[in-house]
């Protein structure tokens, strides 16, 4: 099946949570499938194999994602964390949320010299954590070739912030 619909079918809604008016969508039956999720990591395994040379996860949820499959093609996994959470020499972006701000970081010698980074996260809402993510990376002095995301909130325009860069959700919502 396309990557699309087995996350289409594991996938559950939540009304109002973590906020009121927020409809929180959550892959957590997708990792508790088995041989799906594992069919979604060998998909994209062969979808990027050599067209990457380093993966990033998006803490939390992207880390999930972005381990496998840099196990499965043999390359760096890179974490992008929230601020405060790695240790020694880091670099750190802030960007604007609906109410205040955010920061992430990355230790740079995880990023020097990756030229094909592959930036993975669960979903796109208003692009904001991918942007500031791409920004990130390349001040560390990688190269982003391609955003992906599981799922993506097209009523909030997101990929309309992310300039450039190649970008795929695979499936919209
Ligand atoms: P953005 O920066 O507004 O694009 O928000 C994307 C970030 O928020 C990602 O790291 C997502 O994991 C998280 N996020 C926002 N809404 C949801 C949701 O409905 N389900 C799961 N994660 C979400």
């Amino acid at each position: 099946p396309e990557l699309g619909d087995i996350i289409k079918s594991h996938l559950k809604s939540y009304a109002d949570f973590p906020h009121s008016g927020i409809l929180f969508r959550d892959f957590s039956p997708l990792l508790a499938s088995g041989e799906p999720f594992a069919k979604l990591i060998a998909g994209l395994a062969d979808h990027y194999r050599g067209e990457i040379n380093a993966v990033a996860g998006l803490e939390s949820r992207g880390f999930i994602l972005s381990a496998p499959l840099a196990v499965a093609l043999e390359i760096p996994m890179i974490m992008v964390r929230k601020a405060g959470k790695l240790p020694g020499d880091i670099l750190r972006e802030s960007y604007d949320l609906e109410y205040g701000s955010a920061s992430i970081e990355v230790q740079p010698d995880t990023v020097a010299g990756l030229d094909k980074i592959l930036v993975i996260d669960d979903l796109l809402a208003t692009g904001g954590t991918a942007e500031a993510s791409v920004k990130l990376l390349e001040k560390a002095g990688g190269k982003v070739v391609e955003i992906l995301v599981l799922m993506e909130l097209q009523a909030l325009h997101g990929k309309d912030v992310l300039g450039d860069i190649p970008y795929h959700a695979l499936l919209e919502l």
